[in-house]
């Protein structure tokens, strides 16, 4: 009989994060399969387990998961960690997912830290609608195109991203969305330090550009205002009172309505069909 796989989310920060059931899966695995071993063998140690582990990263991943699938196949259970947080979310993972989905094998997601959704729910933006966005490309232009394709987005946008990089993306963000867009910068989340800011592009860019960030960041950004429908034209009344007496309405029915359906007083329906008679 196959074995399963598990995807077993690690904390982000805080070591008490880890759950009952995350503990029992990785005690029980046949084998780990981990991002970084080292990173990995610190929480395993911390918590007592003695496992054997395999790495799966970036530059591994196609060798290491057939490898792996393998494994499963022939009866074995594996837990997959990544250096800290959900595994397969902006981490190695959804490939060995999709490999063992299309091998048949059961995998089985246990929830769990993750710094996107919990620097949402600190984050004060909307949260009824919102889209990862996940790390945006280190190549200016694709960075600028990524944000593009987000300018009118009206859902809250999470974004990670690393220190060193922060102030540009900041900047790239404040050129596409302006910089009065609301954002809220989580920092550190679960540690000694974590702090979330609340402020806007421009905000998070003065104080940035004085004082170096530090840390982890999750970028949650608020979504674009709706933009107010555009009022029809005169024209537009006008060639739609025509169209509905063509159709058989009565001059002062073709009026009441298109007024109605354009959002028009009718007086000024009434002035356009006039000007066009
Ligand atoms: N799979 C992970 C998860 O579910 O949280 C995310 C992995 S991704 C490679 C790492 C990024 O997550 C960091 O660059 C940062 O943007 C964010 N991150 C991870 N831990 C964080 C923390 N404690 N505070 C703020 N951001 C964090």
């Amino acid at each position: 009989m196959a074995g399963m796989l598990y995807l077993v989310p690690t904390p982000i920060g805080n070591l008490s994060d880890i759950s009952i059931r995350c503990r029992e899966t990785l005690e029980q695995a046949d084998f780990i399969a981990a991002e970084d071993t080292r990173v990995s063998l610190k929480l395993l140690n911390h918590l007592g387990i003695k496992k054997s582990l395999v790495s799966y990263f970036e530059h591994n991943k196609a060798q290491k998961g057939e490898q792996i699938v393998a494994r499963i196949l022939a009866g074995e259970t594996c837990a997959l960690v990544s250096d800290a947080g959900s595994p397969a979310i902006s981490d190695p993972g959804e490939d060995l997912v999709k490999q063992c989905a299309e091998a048949g094998i059961t995998v089985c997601a246990i929830p769990g830290p993750c710094a996107a959704i919990t620097a949402l729910s600190i984050s004060g933006q909307a949260t009824g609608r919102f889209c990862f966005e996940g790390f945006l490309s280190t190549a200016k232009r694709s960075r600028r195109e990524h944000l593009e394709q987000l300018k009118s987005e009206q859902r809250t946008m999470i974004f990670y991203e690393a220190p060193h990089k922060l102030l540009n993306t900041l900047e790239d963000m404040a050129a596409t969305f302006g910089a009065d867009r609301p954002i809220s910068l989580c920092r550190e989340l679960t540690k000694l330090h974590e702090e979330v800011l609340r402020t806007t592009l421009g905000g998070a860019i003065a104080l940035y550009a004085s004082q170096p960030p530090k840390g982890e960041f999750v970028l949650v950004v608020a979504g674009a205002e709706p933009q107010a429908e555009e009022a029809a034209s005169p024209t537009d009344a006008a060639n739609r009172v025509a169209q509905l007496m063509a159709e058989g309405l009565s001059r002062k029915d073709a009026i009441k309505q298109t007024a109605q359906e354009l959002k028009l007083p009718k007086n000024v329906v009434y002035d356009a069909a006039l000007e066009i008679e």
